[in-house]
């Protein structure tokens, strides 16, 4: 089973939600070789998707599953406003991606204020940040925390150990029953490695924390993109099954390898 958890089928809003642009999705996603692809677009994008036309979609593809999820920018003190647009929705799953810091909503992982970064005590920043994620894991909105360390996006790297920052991050996670996404998005960013780093994924996998694979396409060319280092990461770690989700319920999978992938090469990096 290969999921594709993480897809933004309107991008920043430049695209509607017509059934061709959402078709293009998924027929890039059956040539990929994936088996469930994920919707999840952003809620500052479309907070209401029309549901009947992923209904159409699932009829035209009976060969994918298609679900419908969505991502919130989680920001402290909106657990409410949040809920409110959430709950009585048939979302499958929910992402809670933190991508605002502070008082005045910094959007750190945004080039436009990279600037934000200057005269920061980067270890402290690491702190916030995961504090900030931690709210995320225990308001109880969420199914998937995504791209967990975020934060390093830019290639701004703390001093101490990325573990150590993370306070009781990961005991939050696993005692919520939360999943965490292996996201492919970070390789095509300035700092060129998926989220979350490998000790955190070890982490994650020591303490039973299960997954799901997400390419973050802001366009329908990027969906299942790098899935092959994707899953020879997770084989690495020691991965063997993805999470999946039906209306907000896990449903674990046996994970499998894309067609050549590094793993089976033999040439993990
Ligand atoms: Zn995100
Ligand atoms: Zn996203």
């Amino acid at each position: 089973m290969l999921a594709d958890y993480h897809v933004h089928s309107l991008g920043h809003g430049e695209r509607t939600q017509t059934f061709e642009n959402l078709e293009s999705f998924v027929v890039q996603a059956i040539k990929e070789g994936i088996n469930e692809i994920g919707f999840a677009d952003h809620d500052w994008v479309e907070r209401n998707p029309d549901f009947s036309i992923f209904e159409e979609l699932r009829e035209k593809y009976p060969q994918i599953d298609i679900l419908v999820g969505i991502e919130v920018d989680h920001i402290i003190g909106r657990n409410e406003e949040i809920s409110s647009y959430i709950k009585d929705q048939p979302f499958d799953y929910v992402l809670g991606g933190v991508h605002h810091l502070g008082e005045n909503k910094w959007m750190f992982d945004m080039l436009d204020y990279i600037e934000g970064y200057r005269g920061r005590n980067i270890d402290e920043l690491y702190l916030e940040y995961f504090k900030t994620v931690e709210d995320a894991a225990l308001s109880g909105l969420y199914q998937i925390l995504p791209h967990l360390d975020l934060i390093k996006i830019f290639g701004f790297r703390p001093k101490k150990p990325v573990l150590s920052l993370m306070g009781n991050l990961l005991e939050i996670i696993k005692e919520k029953s939360l999943a965490i996404e292996i996201n492919t998005g970070g390789l095509f960013k300035p700092v060129e490695e998926i989220y979350p780093g490998i000790e955190i994924l070890q982490a994650c996998f020591k303490m039973g924390i299960p997954i799901t694979i997400g390419s973050d396409a802001h366009s329908y060319k990027e969906v299942g993109r790098s899935f092959d280092a994707a899953c020879a990461l997770a084989y690495k770690v020691g991965y063997r099954q993805i999470a999946t989700f039906r209306q907000r319920e896990l449903i674990m999978h046996d994970l499998d390898q894309k067609k050549n992938s590094p793993l089976i090469k033999g040439n993990i990096a």
